[in-house]
């Protein structure tokens, strides 16, 4: 007998199990009921408008299409934290694409010439320059249409104001012809446990979003939704890239077993996380969460992070100069404060400019030594004013709880100038009735030399200083922290990088003020140890890195981190302390491997 289209693809043993080959999306396994999700497909009509209302077409375009970087970039942030760079670089060339002057011109020229609608003008735009891929043969860009699709419907959705209501059923696996990272983000408050594709491969959006989630997905398997029926127990297995439906009971004591062998590995991630952060000679440390989007605060409670060390703020701008209303941003303050439950939240002021969003002026030659951080606050008070009033308004629902953290200052008048207006917006705040923590905490971002090297006159001037290593190492080794060809010479442990902390420290010491580090360096276990050895016991970073630096933090003594920083501060080359900490993981590696 002919085989049909589906015995071609897939494995059916005499049983009845079927074998789904897919690519393994994100690892890990699941076993649970399938959810048949169907998005349905946008609709557009060649409609077309009055000559007065082009105008208004181009300007929705012209809005959809920053709103639609914007989520990009939410995602590519995400991404870069949850599983590295290159995935983030593939959502940054999707940015530059939903950015290319071509595709612009060509949908302004259906609004404008043809008289089209935008929703049209952005379908039939993209269309073109989807046929243009799927012909070109290349296979990396083929991989690429689902996503560049996404970037078609997203922006057409949102011009036709249909924003749709997702719900799907707790603790199901979702099958679905592919799936877009809002989607997942919707479906992961659904408890869904993982997700079974047709389409999608190893770099797409949700690839990245189900790894960054920890949600097991394969993708690509073509004949998923056509397999698999609604309510069916199913077994995912990501790590392998296979779908067993119909499973028989064989694979399923096989899949449970190995099930609770990931169940295992999570119970000792949060033993990790559950044991009392002192180190082996019993000095108490704290590691707190770095965030900035919505949809990461549930990582807080998951890595039992000691409260938020850094709140990023950047993502409440919405596009050039554009920031959310002071009641959105309470809202995501307030927000940020009950994730940390008792615990403090550090509000750092907008940080744009630099490779950050807010490109409304010209373009500068040299943006990460231009208008960025504080200078811009301090040009624009509007934007500072308006994110000081919400932050100094919730913080005064919380007293004690919320910090503020300035970002990118370089001298003293800059302090000053924003402690000013941080008086006359509690000011304001009094005469309207409203409470106020009359002893907020104060603190800056030590992320440009010229304040590692004041530290000592800064010291009496703040409450606390945070490190920001990622700024500081660019800042100091004169190498653009996003520049691949110089990748190799972005170093935070540079002996430069270490004399800067010390110098920093030292001045912290002497006038009693608390010291934190944010940057990257703080995530490295080594780095960690060597900074706590300095006598930095206040860590911030990305919540999934604090089990491994808490697990390397608490089988140290004090002693044993004072003298590998003693050593490493003795080097005067970079190759000599990556000699060290090579030297380090191999005893360390002996004495805990046999
Ligand atoms: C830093 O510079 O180290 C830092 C934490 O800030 P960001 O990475 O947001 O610039
Ligand atoms: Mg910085």
């Amino acid at each position: 007998m002919k085989k049909s289209w589906v015995m071609k693809e897939i494995e059916e043993n005499r049983s009845g199990e079927i074998v789904i080959e897919g690519l393994s999306a994100s690892p890990g396994i699941a076993i649970g009921p399938a959810f048949i999700y169907q998005r349905g497909n946008i609709k557009v009509d060649p409609q077309k408008v009055d000559h007065k209302e082009v105008k208004r077409e181009l300007k929705s375009f012209e809005e959809v299409k920053e709103l639609t970087v914007r989520d990009l970039e939410r995602i590519s942030s995400i991404g870069r934290r949850g599983i590295g760079n290159d995935s983030s670089d593939i959502i940054d060339a999707q940015i530059e694409i939903v950015n290319d002057p071509e595709l612009r011109k060509s949908i302004h020229t259906h609004i404008k010439d043809q008289q089209f609608k935008a929703d049209y003008a952005v379908c039939e735009a993209f269309n073109k320059y989807l046929g243009l891929i799927e012909s070109s043969g290349n296979k990396l860009m083929i991989e690429r249409l689902v996503d560049i699709r996404d970037i078609r419907d997203r922006m057409v959705r949102k011009l036709q104001h249909r924003w749709q209501t997702m719900s799907v059923n707790e603790r199901s696996i979702i099958v679905s012809d592919e799936i877009t990272p809002s989607e997942i983000i919707e479906f992961t408050r659904s408890n869904i446990l993982a997700l079974a594709l047709n389409k999608g491969g190893l770099t797409t959006h949700t690839s990245i979003i189900a790894n960054a989630m920890g949600l097991p997905a394969v993708a690509g398997t073509s004949i998923a939704t056509r397999v698999i029926q609604r309510g069916e127990k199913i077994i995912v297995d990501g790590t392998r890239g296979r779908i067993i439906v119909r499973p028989t009971n064989e694979s399923l004591d096989k899949y449970q077993r190995l099930l609770r062998q990931q169940k295992r590995k999570e119970r000792d991630l949060q033993k990790i996380l559950s044991l009392p952060s002192t180190t082996a000679s019993g000095e108490n440390f704290t590691l707190r969460a770095n965030m900035e989007f919505d949809e990461e605060l549930i990582n807080v409670e998951k890595y039992k992070a000691d409260g938020i060390g850094l709140l990023r703020t950047e993502s409440l701008f919405i596009s050039d100069g554009i920031h959310l209303d002071r009641s959105s941003q309470e809202a995501f303050y307030r927000k940020s404060i009950i994730v940390a439950g008792q615990q403090t939240v550090t509000i750092r002021l907008f940080d744009v400019g630099g490779d950050k969003i807010l490109n409304e002026t010209k373009p500068e030659a040299n943006p990460f030594l231009g208008w960025r951080g504080i200078r811009i606050l301090l040009d624009r008070r509007d934007l500072l004013e308006d994110q000081l009033y919400a932050i100094l308004k919730v913080a005064g629902e919380y007293p004690g709880r919320v910090k503020i953290l300035l970002p990118m200052v370089s001298s003293m008048e800059e302090l000053q100038a924003v402690k000013e207006e941080i008086g006359k917006v509690q000011d304001t705040l009094k005469n309207e009735g409203h409470a106020i923590d009359k002893h907020i905490q104060i603190g800056i971002m030590v992320e440009v030399p010229s304040t590692a090297i004041q530290a000592d006159d800064f010291a009496s001037h703040v409450d606390f200083f945070s490190i920001g290593t990622n700024d500081l190492t660019q800042y100091t080794l004169a190498v653009d922290r996003g520049n691949t060809l110089i990748s190799n010479l972005y170093q935070q442990m540079h002996p430069a990088i270490w004399k800067l902390i010390e110098m920093t420290v030292t001045a912290a010491k002497k006038y009693q003020k608390e010291v934190t580090v944010c940057g990257e360096l703080a995530s490295n276990p080594f780095g960690a140890m060597c900074l706590m050895g300095m006598g930095i016991s206040d860590l911030s970073m990305v919540p999934t890195a604090i089990p491994k630096v808490k697990k390397i933090l608490v089988s140290q003594t004090m002693d044993e981190m004072q003298d590998l920083i003693k050593k490493v501060e003795k080097a005067i080359s970079y190759s000599d302390v990556i000699a060290i900490v090579k030297n380090w993981y191999k005893e360390y590696d002996k004495n805990n491997n046999g």
